[in-house]
Order: C-alpha cells, then sequence, then structure tokens
C-alpha cells in the first residue's frame, strides 16, 4: 500500500481551491466482506484516482458462520485477517474495527457519537455507507449502521454536538459527499470495467464467506446489470447525497 498517492491530477476542484492534500474517503460498513461484495470496484478505483481510504466496520463479524464448531473469537481473528487481506488488494491505507457484536447494532447515541469522533479523527471528503432508506434490506446491522453514518456525519460538522471530543486538536468536521450503497434508488453509477477483476480478487479474500465460484458469478453479473444502465461492461450503484455544498468544495472525481 502506497503511504502518500499522488493527487488526483483528473480533480480540479481541488487544487482549484489551493489543496494539494489527497482527497479522503471513508467507507462505513457493518462487516467484513460488506464492502467487497457491494462496492469494491468504486474503492479500487477511488485509490487509482489518488484518493486515500479508510475502512470503518462496526462489528467484526463474529456470527458469520454456519459451522457449529466455529466460536466467536475465531470467527474474529479469521475475518479481520480476511477483510486486512482484502484491503491490502486494493491499496485501503487504513481499517478500523469498532467490534460491536454482529447481529446487535442498533441505532443509538453512543454509536453516533462514537461514529462522529471516527469522522471527525478521520476528517473524510466524501462517506461511504447503506442506503438507510432501503427497502426490505432485512441485516439489522445494514439498517443500523447507514442510518447511524448519516447521523454521525450531520453531528460531526457542529462543534455543539459532542464538545468533550473536540480536544488535542480535533475538531467538528464537514463532510461534504455521502454515496449510499445497496440502494434500491440509484441515481449514480461508477465505471468499474477497468477493476472487475480486482474486486473479484479482493472477495476472494475473504475465504470463510466465498465457498464457491457461484458466488462470484452472481457478483460479476449485478456488475453487468448495473453496467448496462450507463453502457459500459461493468459498473456499481449509487445513491449520491451532497450536503448542500457548492460544486467547488465538493473534491468529487472527475469521472
Ligand atoms: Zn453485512
Amino acid at each position: 500500500m502506497a503511504s502518500q498517492p499522488p493527487t488526483n491530477p483528473t480533480t480540479p476542484a481541488a487544487s482549484a481551491l489551493g489543496d494539494t492534500t489527497p482527497p479522503r474517503v471513508m467507507a462505513i460498513f457493518a462487516h467484513p466482506d460488506d464492502v467487497e461484495f457491494i462496492c469494491s470496484g468504486t474503492i479500487a478505483r477511488f485509490v487509482t484516482s489518488g484518493y486515500r481510504v479508510q475502512y470503518v466496520l462496526a462489528t467484526s463479524g463474529d456470527k458469520g458462520s454456519d459451522d457449529p464448531a466455529a466460536t466467536p473469537e475465531y470467527l474474529v481473528a479469521t475475518r479481520e485477517a480476511e477483510q486486512l487481506a482484502a484491503a491490502r488488494i486494493l491499496g485501503v491505507e487504513e481499517v478500523t474495527f469498532l467490534r460491536h457484536h454482529d447481529g446487535e447494532v442498533e441505532v443509538s447515541i453512543p454509536f453516533r457519537r462514537e461514529l462522529a469522533k471516527v469522522i471527525r479523527e478521520g476528517r473524510p471528503d466524501i462517506v461511504l455507507t447503506f442506503d438507510p432508506w432501503q427497502r426490505y434490506q432485512i441485516h439489522p446491522d445494514h439498517r443500523a449502521v447507514g442510518q447511524t453514518a448519516l447521523d454521525a456525519v450531520a453531528a460531526a460538522r457542529d462543534h455543539m454536538y459532542y464538545p468533550d471530543q473536540l480536544t488535542d486538536g480535533l475538531s467538528e468536521h464537514r463532510v461534504h459527499n455521502v454515496y449510499f450503497f445497496a440502494t434500491d434508488n440509484p441515481n449514480y453509477y461508477v465505471d468499474i470495467t477497468a477493476h472487475m477483476e480486482t474486486k473479484l480478487a479482493a472477495v476472494r479474500a475473504h475465504t470463510s464467506q466465498v465457498k464457491s465460484e457461484a458466488t462470484l458469478e452472481w457478483i460479476r453479473a449485478r456488475a453487468r446489470a448495473a453496467g448496462q444502465e450507463i453502457g459500459v461492461e461493468y459498473a456499481e450503484a449509487f445513491h449520491y447525497l451532497p450536503m448542500m455544498r457548492p460544486p467547488a468544495l465538493k473534491r468529487l472525481p472527475n469521472w
């Protein structure tokens, strides 16, 4: 992993502001493998465009097995190692494990406070998370993480929220752009054709979860279907939510 990727030369908004720091992306999700399955082609594209990417996982997937011999401790160790391996393949710089229990993440003020601190520390320009308004999403962690991540984005920007966090140089932080993944109301597609094989390699890193080639073919078919929406071979779908700032301040990729 490069520690200092170059600033994306196709991001005139950043240089126009005189800000030469690489834009930052933070993906906030529930379990190891969520991002690899759903939107890791976009992660690979961000990295190759010079963006610095941080993963924030609410849980380490400690209930993610139907093997009667598996224990939560074994699963945490296995799945965190798999997540780190996937992150290395994609070029993700930092992975933060919050280690809540799988299946027990709740929309709560303490969790919102925790994510607001992570956002204030990581200072992302772009946050990726689950679409909290996706209909019929059956996993409670997916619903809770998307809702709370958005609530934390709103709280992190105002100094009146959790002022006890604003010490030792930590300040409030405004996220300009939110991309919701796992959405049923997409309004933004990312062409991942050049990154499809990297995505599949990152998915394969989750060896405890990927038991057959059929899983990989299902992922390829989903990306192909999204690609048809914009006339490319493979794509990933998002609902893009701008956070009320002029376009020049968005630091969005020029894709
Ligand atoms: Zn999940």
